[in-house]
């Protein structure tokens, strides 16, 4: 059993391959799979009847009142609550799972329920003191209260520290003020998980529960958006809302600390999102190949057809892989797995859009006609890269994790070669197990070893094998070229974090394989082996690729041309 405060991808980028963080691959307990089996029995022939109103409903920008009643008596609010308190307690595994299956019908319907279970009342169940969750959760499982996030402002998105909505100290009370921007259910809500600064603690946030009953709380009209468009987005305003202590939620003061390990925890909703799609786009596509006739064939018997159908189901798999690793590392009471959350998130939502795309493609024209679901999967997951953090801010908090610790550790390395040289025997004692591995990667014969994964999918392993001691290579040629300054050189760090995003995938993709192949043999595992080869493939050449650019790439001309296009405020080369 692993040390449950180690994170996999921290310790793969100080050199260590942890192996028993991600062997064996998790699995949904049987229990918790026969009660999914008939929530989704019951919830499936339910969502399956209101087709043609999810599309209607998509068109007029709203969900009806009467069909949030039918959600409410149909437990899609319950879905983390604990029993005691009315909810199916699924785990992050089930809950993943189930978020999955909504995604199949309508995306509007399930952010409405996924952002009141990821991250509306996630705080709650995080943060909450005992009495908050007697006062809320029973109301939060029946749906009698809908949740919601209140963090976007309009002068504050990926920068959340930066909000301007405050709680000012009057008395034993805190007075609340400030407008929030594009809330996910902010109109139907009546529970918010509401950031603000608090006076006194200079610079610093506060997490608050604020209800819809309290004077001073209104929330705008519903927001006019490309995806999603029957779920409810709005501003939130706060209007000298009189709040007590049992509004504050966690520590006065710790605000962000709450607001990241909510977003962080709640990631899993949005990747089983993310799958649902998927796997819905690749029925429609696939559906689509085997009956379409083009040139007195059926377009599935194209090269081209078959290729982007191919990739479609190798970005599915590795997907599931990665969500499912995560969620697992959630149930497992792992403490550290913010990194490996973020890169399931990036993951998943960008092999979403691919997938989705290439849906669109094999459908050709009818794939942009509204008469069919490609177009509305398309707007509806457009966001999913974009909300819950950017995959951008994403991409540089993976990194930059990663050349802090190893930033720390060399400090050590220096301080310890400095000991080496004042008194060789004592200094050799104290030299770190990073500066150990340094030597003998450069050296050529470390090497970190993956034994967890199934003997036939050694050729892979030895792929996340050299590609780990790339990894180290990367990192310490990253610090070297760029030391303390890193933090300003983008590209250079979104290559380490796509080189670390993409060995996630693949260690989860071997574990997942791996435990497959244990269950059912070599043989009747064929297809999912070829999904590792086929990644593993597209790893090692991505990995080299991203490796070669730390010195051989364009990042300056790119650069030079990005400022000028900006002072021009756009393209300078018109041929009239
Ligand atoms: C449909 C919808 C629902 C939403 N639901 C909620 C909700 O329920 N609760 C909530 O609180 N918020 C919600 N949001 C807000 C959402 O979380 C923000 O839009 C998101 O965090 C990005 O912030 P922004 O839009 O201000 O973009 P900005 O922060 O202005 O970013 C603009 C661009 O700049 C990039 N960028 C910013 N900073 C950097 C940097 N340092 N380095 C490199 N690139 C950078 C970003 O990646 C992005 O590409 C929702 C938004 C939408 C559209």
């Amino acid at each position: 059993m692993a040390d449950k405060t180690l994170s996999f991808m921290r310790s793969l980028c100080m050199g260590n391959i942890v192996e028993e963080i991600i062997f064996p691959f998790p699995k949904i307990q049987e229990s918790e799979k026969e009660l999914l089996k008939t929530t989704f029995d019951s919830i499936g022939g339910w969502l399956q009847s209101k087709e043609t109103e999810f599309k209607k409903w998509d068109k007029a920008g709203e969900l009806p009142k009467e069909f949030l009643e039918e959600m409410k008596q149909m437990g899609m609010f319950s879905f983390v609550i604990p029993e005691e308190f009315g909810g199916l307690g699924l785990t992050s595994s089930g809950y993943s799972r189930t978020i999955q299956e909504l995604c199949k019908y309508d995306g509007s319907v399930a952010i409405t329920a996924g952002a009141h279970s990821s991250i509306g009342m996630r705080g709650l169940l995080l943060f909450g003191t005992d009495s908050q969750k007697q006062k809320y959760l029973s109301k939060l499982a029946s749906g009698e209260m809908i949740a919601a996030f209140c963090l976007t402002e309009s002068t504050a998105g990926s920068d959340a520290a930066g909000i301007k909505t405050k709680a000012t100290r009057d008395g034993d009370s805190w007075i609340l003020n400030g407008e929030k921007l594009w809330i996910t259910n902010g109109g139907i809500a009546d529970f918010f998980t509401v950031f603000a600064k608090t006076e006194g603690l200079e610079g610093q946030m506060t997490a608050f529960i604020v209800t819809r009953d309290l004077p001073g709380v209104s929330a705008g009209p519903h927001e006019d958006k490309m995806g999603l468009r029957a779920s409810c987005t709005t501003t939130v305003n706060f209007d000298n809302v009189r709040l007590t202590q049992e509004h504050v939620l966690g520590e006065v003061g710790k605000g962000f600390k709450v607001a990241m390990k909510i977003l962080n925890v709640g990631r899993t909703g949005l990747g089983g999102g993310s799958i649902g799609a998927m796997k819905k786009s690749i029925h429609l596509a696939s559906q689509h190949a085997k009956s379409r006739q083009q040139f007195g064939k059926n377009i599935s018997e194209f090269g081209l057809i078959q290729q982007k159908l191919g990739h479609m189901v190798v970005e599915c798999y590795v997907s599931e892989a990665v969500v499912s690793m995560v969620a697992g590392l959630s149930d497992r009471g792992c403490e550290d797995y913010a990194v490996e959350a973020a890169i399931s998130k990036v993951f998943a939502t960008e092999c979403l859009w691919r997938t989705i795309d290439e849906a669109l493609q094999v459908a050709g024209g009818g794939g942009y006609m509204s008469e069919y679901p490609y177009e509305r999967i398309m707007r509806d997951c457009r966001i999913n890269r974009i909300f819950e953090g950017t995959n951008d801010i994403l991409r540089l908090f993976i990194a930059l994790t990663a050349m802090n610790d190893v930033g720390a550790q060399l400090k050590e390395v220096a301080h310890s070669i400095g000991n080496v040289l004042q008194d060789p025997i004592k200094g050799f004692g104290v030299l770190s197990e990073y500066a150990r591995k340094r030597v003998s990667y450069a050296t050529g014969f470390g090497k970190a070893t993956l034994s967890q994964s199934h003997p036939t999918v050694k050729e892979q392993a030895e792929v996340f094998e050299d590609c780990t001691k790339q990894l180290a290579s990367f990192v310490d040629k990253m610090l070297r070229k760029y030391g303390k300054n890193i933090v300003g050189h983008q590209f250079a760090t979104r290559r380490l974090a796509d080189v670390m995003i993409d060995l996630f995938a693949l260690a989860s993709v071997l574990s997942r394989v791996t435990a497959a192949i244990e269950e059912k043999g070599v043989e009747a595992t064929k297809r999912e082996r070829e999904i590792l080869q086929v990644f593993a493939g597209q790893v090692s050449r991505r990995v080299r690729s991203n490796f070669n650019k730390i010195d051989d790439n364009d990042d300056q001309q790119i650069t030079s041309l990005a400022l000028d296009a900006v002072e021009y405020e756009g393209y300078r080369w018109d041929t009239i």
